[in-house]
């Protein structure tokens, strides 16, 4: 079989990579030539791990090519799979379609046969019927109206950093359609996960584009629990680390997403959990719990940058404050709302100089921070700094060598925004150390350390 993939994004090249792996032909498209041109060459736009060998082997494979000719990608494709970007539509916070409308008009116009047309974008409940419609009305415009077509919600779920084994090993697959044929041309594509009994939840477009943006609010929702349960903690005493495993144990709970930090980031949660309050707003249903975690969370990163502030002393004018990690999170060069992008401007505006280092992210960093002093490594950044703030949880960054920190920097004050270190190591270590949701340290506080030793 053969398909399409309109936009070739994080979501477009992990998806028609791993499908040209199931066995299938697949002709990614995006208007971006230098995209293109670099995938041609099999040079991946994004870092992602595994997913340049990935890419080379399906090329040379022949399952896989770039194009940015809509004919080959939809002629002779049985699916057409739309992975256009839903950002935020700056005005009123709803997912601007602009992109994934004109994707499904554009497809309209070449097509020649039957065609399944699937969107793998984050899209509002009732796109499927509204592209249903543009295409209707787009092969009559143009006298195909014998052209038959279906359409499709497939929501992804895959996470940056794990992309290309998540797409491989789902915990599931949402097919949202009303039509037979649909349902066994997807079950046709995915079938290796079929075979291996990955569970398929085949429901109408509507429950399917509502469990994509439900699915993402409640993970944002349980990272804003256990941040402001953080907070509790730090002023009771208690450790937010052992609250999290001691609730994470429990079966209904679960472990995963109770890590306690700067506040959820990313090209996925802000844009999502917004989107789902308009849509709520929209149809009088209004999500109360995702408004207040969507303000709750916006509050948090500004309050980080703050106890930067308060970690020196309350003041950051004309400081040296060292940054290490800017990306949203690890394994990912995507610094779409990472928290950085919030606190070091929040820093810079009181006076901060920053020294910035990420191990993969600071080309895209550049683009959308200012007079930043760029670094080679963490203790170049950690030079003469007034204080060392680790925003994003790098492997690279929970070995660093404190003795060597406190050799090159002036002020031996750490804000670990992730946790990584061991409260005990760092007064050792004779640091002034601040985390999340556990008892500062200060050199001369003895009495919090033995709290949290
Ligand atoms: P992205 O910005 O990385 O990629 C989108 C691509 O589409 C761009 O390369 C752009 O040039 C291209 N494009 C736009 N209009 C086009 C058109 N008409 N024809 C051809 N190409 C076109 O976006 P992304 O991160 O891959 O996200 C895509 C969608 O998937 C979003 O709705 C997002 O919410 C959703 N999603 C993303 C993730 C993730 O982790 N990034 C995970 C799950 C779902």
């Amino acid at each position: 079989m053969r398909i399409g993939m309109v936009g070739t994004g994080y979501v477009g090249l992990v998806s028609g990579t791993c499908f040209a792996e199931f066995g299938i032909e697949v002709v990614c498209l995006d208007k971006d030539a230098d995209k293109i041109e670099r995938l041609k060459k099999c040079e991946i736009p994004i870092y992602e791990p595994g997913l340049e060998a990935l890419v080379e082997k399906q090329v040379s494979a022949g399952r896989l090519s770039f194009t940015m000719d809509i004919n080959e990608a939809v002629q002779n494709s049985k699916a057409v799979f739309i992975a256009v970007g839903t950002p935020t539509r700056q005005e009123d916070g709803h997912a601007d379609m602009t992109y994934v409308y004109e994707a499904a008009r554009e497809v309209a116009q070449v097509m020649t046969g039957y065609t399944l047309i699937v969107t793998k974008s984050t899209v509002p409940v009732g796109t499927a019927r509204q592209i249903e419609k543009i295409i209707s009305e787009e092969l009559a415009r143009l006298d195909k109206k014998d052209v038959e077509f279906d359409v499709c919600s497939n929501p992804e779920f895959l996470r940056e950093g794990a992309a290309v084994n998540d797409f491989i090993r789902p915990d599931r697959v949402v097919i949202g359609t009303e039509s037979e044929r649909a349902v066994e041309i997807m079950r046709n594509l995915y079938r290796p996960l079929y075979i291996n009994e990955t569970p398929m939840v085949v429901t109408s477009p509507e429950t399917a584009e509502t469990i994509k943006y439900a699915a993402n609010a409640f993970l944002a929702t349980k990272i804003t629990f256990i941040n402001e349960i953080a907070n509790l903690c730090e002023k009771t005493g208690a450790n937010v680390q052992e609250v999290a495993k001691g609730i994470g144990l429990d079966g209904r709970i679960g472990s995963k997403f109770l890590h306690a930090g700067p506040g959820y980031g990313g090209s996925c949660f802000p844009k999502d959990t917004l989107a789902l309050t308009q849509i709520g707003q929209k149809y009088n249903a209004q999500q109360n719990i995702v408004e207040t975690v969507v303000w709750v969370n916006a509050e948090r990163q500004r309050s980080m940058a703050q106890r930067v502030i308060d970690a020196c002393g309350g003041d950051v004018e004309g400081k040296r404050i060292a940054i290490l990690g800017l990306s949203f999170k690890p394994n990912t060069d995507d610094m779409r709302d990472a928290p950085s992008l919030q606190i070091i401007p929040f820093l810079q505006d009181e006076g901060a100089k920053i020294a910035a280092f990420d191990p993969v992210a600071m080309a895209e960093a550049k683009k959308c921070l200012e007079d930043i002093e760029w670094c080679e490594d963490s203790y170049e950044a950690a030079k003469d700094a007034d204080a060392l703030v680790i925003i994003t949880e790098w492997n690279e960054f929970r070995a660093l060598s404190l003795s060597r920190l406190a050799e090159t920097m002036k002020t031996k004050c750490m804000v670990d925004m992730r946790n990584i270190y061991k409260p005990g190591d760092m007064r050792e270590a004779g640091f002034h150390y601040v985390s999340i949701g556990r008892p500062e340290v200060r050199p001369e506080n003895t009495q919090a350390l033995k709290k949290v030793s």
